[in-house]
């Protein structure tokens, strides 16, 4: 799923768990590259006591490696605290946040729990171009052979175990 996939399906998703819980305003949803070792996050912005916005950023390094379903659970969460900071203006990990939190079906610690959590903290180690296109992107773990020669370029289709490999 591409990241413009998966921010359709989350908004909507969104607007419908906000109608229902009557969180207002609902949040703007976006993929954030600026997290860095944090899955995600509810940003709130108020004045004089008043909500003005909010907006749950997603980290779109998690999704590309752990895919929607994972995101999604995060993305739960950040729903979460929306709706603890619109009922009760508790934006920490309560008692009350967490049973909101289980409730929706979200992740407790949605950038912890063993390999997540040591990923997102790990530097992009490889990086690789496309010798058609020219499209490059960056890897934390190097690609194994049999899975480059599954994928190709979303660009152009050049098949990725023609890729230029470099060591960051
Ligand atoms: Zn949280
Ligand atoms: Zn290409």
């Amino acid at each position: 799923m591409t990241q413009k996939q998966a921010e359709n399906l989350l908004t909507q998703e969104l607007n419908r768990l906000c109608g229902e819980l009557g969180v207002n305003p609902i949040p703007k949803l976006i993929f954030s590259r600026r997290l860095k070792t944090t899955a995600g996050c509810l940003r709130i912005q108020h004045k004089k006591g008043l909500t003005t916005a909010l907006t749950i950023e997603l980290n779109p390094a998690y999704l590309e490696e752990f895919g929607y379903s994972r995101i999604y659970r995060t993305f739960l969460h950040e729903v979460a605290h929306a709706v603890c900071w619109v009922r009760y203006k508790d934006h920490g990990h309560s008692k009350l946040f967490q049973k909101t939190c289980l409730d929706l079906g979200g992740s407790l610690s949605p950038s912890q729990g063993g390999r997540e959590e040591s990923w997102l903290s790990e530097p992009w180690r490889w990086q690789y171009n496309c010798p058609v296109c020219g499209m490059s992107f960056k890897r934390k773990r190097r690609f194994s052979l049999p899975k480059r020669r599954r994928y190709k370029c979303r660009n152009c289709g050049a098949r990725l175990d023609t890729w230029r490999e470099t060591r960051l």
